[in-house]
């Protein structure tokens, strides 16, 4: 790549995303991360002349760019029109606003986060970082403890693994016969997570890695009083936290664990992504 990266706001992950680009000798200049320090700072029309825009993930909240390290503001609609068609903007989470900015303002915007590898990259600081959680919300050692695991996707599979070789009794909730097939192979208690119902109360550790409604009040109530149901499912989650609180049981939504527990790993996910993106398009580093 021999054009500018210009790293445009974002948190601790972009900090660190611009410090490896510069590792790798790219020629990489930073707005909006001030509070973090980030490298090679530059005014806004400056790194809005990269051919290489890197937007943060995701990229907006509540319609500005997402700017957690710096005091300024910026408007996404005012940005976009001062973007040319030959940049590259990549961002995370892009959702509807890559089709928008195609057909409003002829920009290609692609997304870095929205790759399997770097789901599985993510998986791993996340089911890490849900294990910090856990040891630091209880009074008792993981090992000995009794945990379900609720899914048993990329961090359900990741979870589970680490919990049993940290001496927990594993069980693992999945809805599929294959699922449950490799929950049984890898020595672990199998429950479809349809039929849960009943089944909660023995438990000291819930980790919920399902993004649906599935711990309702009634589910909630099932839980033992000390048990703690840790939620990793993207918003809205499994569980409502002012429901769980009216039912006296432990719920803690604990998003975002990879940019909180392992920023520079997740930065790494993200630059690999990255190099994925522009080796496809025929534009390797
Ligand atoms: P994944 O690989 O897609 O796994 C999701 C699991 O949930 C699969 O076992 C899937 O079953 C199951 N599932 C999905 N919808 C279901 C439903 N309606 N009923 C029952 N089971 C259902 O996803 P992942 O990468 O493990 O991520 C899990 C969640 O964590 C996502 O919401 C993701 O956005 C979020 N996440 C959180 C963090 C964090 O820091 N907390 C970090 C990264 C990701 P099937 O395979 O049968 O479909």
């Amino acid at each position: 790549m021999k054009q500018t990266a210009a790293v445009l706001g974002g948190d601790m992950r972009q900090v660190y995303l611009a410090r490896l680009l510069l590792e790798d000798g790219i020629d990489a200049v930073t707005w909006g991360l001030e509070r973090g320090d980030g490298p090679n700072p530059v005014p806004l029309h400056q790194a809005l002349e990269a051919g290489l825009l890197i937007l943060p993930l995701p990229v907006c909240r509540a319609g500005s760019l997402n700017l957690p390290l710096t005091d300024t503001a910026l408007s996404a609609e005012q940005l976009w029109p001062r973007l040319r068609y030959d940049q590259l903007l990549l961002g995370g989470m892009t959702g509807e606003l890559a089709p928008r900015l195609m057909a409003d303002f002829g920009l290609t915007l692609l997304d870095y986060y929205d790759r399997e590898e770097t789901q599985v990259a993510n998986a791993v600081p996340t089911a890490e970082g849900a294990i910090q959680l856990a040891m630091e919300a209880t009074e008792e050692t993981i090992h000995g403890s009794r945990c379900l695991v609720v899914g048993y996707g990329r961090i359900g599979k990741l979870l589970a693994e680490r919990l049993q070789a940290l001496g927990a009794s594993v069980a693992v909730a999945a809805r599929s016969y294959r699922d449950l097939a490799w929950i049984a192979a890898k020595g672990y208690e199998g429950l479809a997570t349809a039929g849960l119902a009943g089944k909660l109360g023995r438990f000291d550790l819930i980790f919920n890695t399902v993004p649906a409604p599935l711990f309702d009040a009634e589910r909630l109530e099932e839980m033992a009083k000390d048990c703690l149901l840790l939620d990793l499912a993207s918003a809205p989650g499994g569980a409502d936290p002012a429901v769980a609180k009216r039912a006296g049981r432990r719920v803690l939504c604990a998003p975002g664990l990879p940019g909180r527990v392992a920023p520079r790993s997740a930065a790494k996910a993200i630059r690999d992504s990255i190099y994925h993106i522009l080796e496809e398009r025929g534009e390797p580093i």
